[in-house]
């Protein structure tokens, strides 16, 4: 059988492009070796939170816009604004389908909070994490309780509450910091490990629990305004489940992520999925692409090892999404920067001893974040001799040019890029 179009990895970059691809109708396959960075990230979307300066960039359409101008080599540039806008428009579309609202400040960026109480840019996040209504509670300087569950461990709320009162926009706002306990949890006692954000959004699944949960929090919360709670109210459900405990305490509800794994982030990639599967799109999971065989600049099959023995899958268009280090795409080895799959050309050519700055948190971060494959201008892959795959198209975070972390980027060019070659594919193809 011969695909239209096989993606290799099934993140933000893979599941977007294969939503696009399988509701333009081609018959699309992903094919994904293991977990995606969104089951560790914010669940927030950024789009361009940083200028090369390091400044907060407020607006990140016009950010982009002149970054266009100047940066020829940069994921944006090649996927053009217009294209841009399209594909964060279609990104809300897709998710509010599965009942996951994303919200942004119009053309501003607004504010996210990490889970150790860093205060970021972003452009587009979950409701319980950007609304207006938190927005006017912010502005009016409404009191707010930070809360954690007793014995749930990858979460303090006394170092987020120090950390955000430094941020200006917490300043002159009353914060205190109490805990409340799960019912369940004397259950869990005997075995703690598993008291993870993962087995308690699926106990607030149940809502079994909700308002025993709900006059905890009245207690623990006084005369607060708002709360945040670690981000585990639910996955499927969390929108019901939120409003719920909002009309139980009479009080608004904010998010923060936990350490990993991350429960904003899984919400994303189930709803994905789902979407996937909706435009009748196929997903392998847990299978690695082990190698790629190219021929006169076009990709012939692609591999996968059973039982010892290469399985060859044909497709007439492949989108590489596997990521960066983080996920298995790049790999850095003694004698260099190399792609997993087809071993194709990369940026990531400078000596050894470059690729990283002496501190931690350098301002002008590592070199390394910024290595990738080499793309030409429609995002084809190029081989090391300089030639551009007619059919392998990259997506994500494998891109060459950018900085994920410095420039606060990394959702944004995910999306727009996936969205960049599916809208690429699909004219081809349909010729
Ligand atoms: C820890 C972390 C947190 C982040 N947090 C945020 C955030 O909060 N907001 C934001 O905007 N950006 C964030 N980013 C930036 C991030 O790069 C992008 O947002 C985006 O999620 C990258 O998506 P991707 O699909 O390109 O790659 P990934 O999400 O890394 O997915 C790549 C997929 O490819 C699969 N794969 C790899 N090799 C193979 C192979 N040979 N065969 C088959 N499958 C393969 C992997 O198993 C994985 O599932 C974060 C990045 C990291 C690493």
């Amino acid at each position: 059988m011969i695909y239209d179009c096989v993606i290799i990895g099934g993140g933000l970059a893979g599941l977007t492009c294969g939503i696009k691809c399988a509701k333009e109708g081609l018959h699309t396959v992903i094919i994904s070796g293991g977990m995606n960075s969104l089951h560790f990230s914010s669940g927030s979307i950024d789009l361009a939170g940083y200028t090369e300066k390091g400044a907060i960039v407020k607006k990140p359409f016009e950010y982009i816009k002149d970054l266009i101008k100047s940066n020829k080599e940069h994921p944006y540039t090649k996927i053009g604004l217009s294209s841009i806008k399209k594909s964060i428009d279609f990104f809300i579309d897709e998710l509010a389908s599965d009942n996951i609202p994303l919200n942004n400040n119009g053309e501003y960026n607004h504010f996210r909070v990490t889970p150790l109480g860093a205060v970021k840019p972003t452009y587009l996040s979950q409701e319980s994490v950007y609304s207006s209504k938190g927005k006017e509670i912010i502005k009016s300087k409404g009191k707010i309780a930070i809360l954690n569950f007793k014995g749930f461990r990858d979460y303090y709320a006394e170092q987020t509450a120090a950390n955000i009162k430094n941020h200006p926009i917490f300043q002159d706002i009353e914060i205190t910091v109490g805990s409340i306990s799960l019912p369940y949890y004397h259950k869990t006692e005997k075995n703690l490990h598993e008291f993870r954000s993962i087995d308690i959004s699926r106990i607030f699944e149940t809502e079994k629990y909700l308002p025993r949960i709900a006059e905890e929090i009245k207690r623990a919360a006084g005369d607060a305004v708002a709360i945040s709670l670690p981000a585990f109210i639910g996955i499927k459900n969390y929108k019901s489940i939120r409003q719920k405990l909002e009309a139980m305490t009479g009080k608004f509800i904010y998010e923060i992520p936990t350490l990993p794994p991350s429960i904003l982030g899984l919400r994303i990639d189930h709803a994905l999925k789902d979407r996937f599967f909706s435009y009748g799109g196929e997903y392998i999971a847990g299978e690695k692409i082990v190698s790629g065989k190219i021929n006169k600049n076009e990709v012939e099959s692609i591999s996968t090892l059973n039982e010892g023995r290469l399985s060859e899958i044909k497709s007439k268009y492949y989108v590489l999404a596997t990521g960066s280090f983080f996920s298995g795409g790049l790999q850095s080895r003694l004698e260099g920067i190399s792609e997993t799959i087809f071993d194709l050309a990369t940026n990531g050519t400078n000596p050894r001893n470059k690729w990283y700055s002496k501190n931690f948190f350098d301002k002008k971060s590592h070199p390394f974040l910024n290595f990738g494959v080499v793309t030409d201008k429609n995002l084809n892959a190029k081989t090391k001799e300089g030639k551009a795959i007619k059919n392998l198209l990259c997506a994500g975070a494998i891109i060459g040019g950018y900085n994920p972390i410095k420039e606060g980027c990394g959702g944004g060019v995910a999306i727009a890029s996936a969205y960049k070659c599916a809208e690429l594919i699909a004219k081809d193809l349909k010729k």
